[in-house]
């Protein structure tokens, strides 16, 4: 028997992100909706083994369509926790600093190019910086829903949410304001960790 999906705790506190992520808008983002995409993948992996066990058929295409979606919501929300801090901000350092001064020609143009990606993902997504694994590249993901656009063998090093979900609480409609506010919480440390594994 293997594990069932399940929340993962954040390092830090509900309001430890304030004034970028308000407490609100945190406890209902980590609790609620990243909550129910654990919940509807644990659910569809029960289906799945019923519908096995009682030799039953599956209906594949919305199955797999809805298993993609809230297991693509779950891992894209623990990497977002996770490259989130109280104390982030600043300026990658080291091999990540110069991967992204040659792929991107400097840490300045990353920054605009990552963040325009991020403001024009259409509907509900994320914008991503991904190293590709057969080329050794950094390249930006713009993943709509939480599944759509994903480049496989790909290696998410940061993600940044940009749901209504995410911020509207703080900054209504202002999703631009969002994604400015997200590069003072960035933690560096654990992307250059992600990057160099
Ligand atoms: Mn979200």
């Amino acid at each position: 028997m293997k594990n069932n999906y399940t929340l993962p705790g954040l390092h830090y506190g509900y309001s430890d992100l304030a004034p970028h992520i308000s407490e609100e808008q945190l406890t209902i983002h980590h609790s609620k909706h990243h909550q129910g995409y654990v919940d509807g993948a644990n659910k569809i992996l029960d289906q799945l083994e019923e519908a096995r066990k009682n030799n039953t058929e599956i209906d594949s295409k919305s199955v797999l369509k809805n298993l993609s979606f809230n297991i693509g919501g779950h891992i894209l929300h623990s990497l977002f926790w996770d490259n989130l801090s109280p104390n982030g901000g600043g300026e990658p350092a080291g091999k990540l600093k110069s991967a992204i001064d040659e792929d991107f020609g400097s840490f300045e143009r990353f920054k605009e190019e990552f963040s325009k990606s991020a403001v024009s993902v259409e509907g509900s997504g994320w914008s991503a910086l991904v190293v590709d694994k057969k080329s050794g590249r950094l390249l930006i993901m713009q993943i709509e829903k939480h599944n759509t656009n994903i480049y496989p063998e790909s290696k998410i090093l940061m993600v940044v949410d940009v749901w209504e979900h995410a911020y509207y609480l703080d900054y209504k409609n202002a999703r631009a304001e969002f994604v400015e506010a997200f590069w003072n919480i960035l933690n560096w440390g654990e992307i250059e960790k992600r990057f160099s594994a």
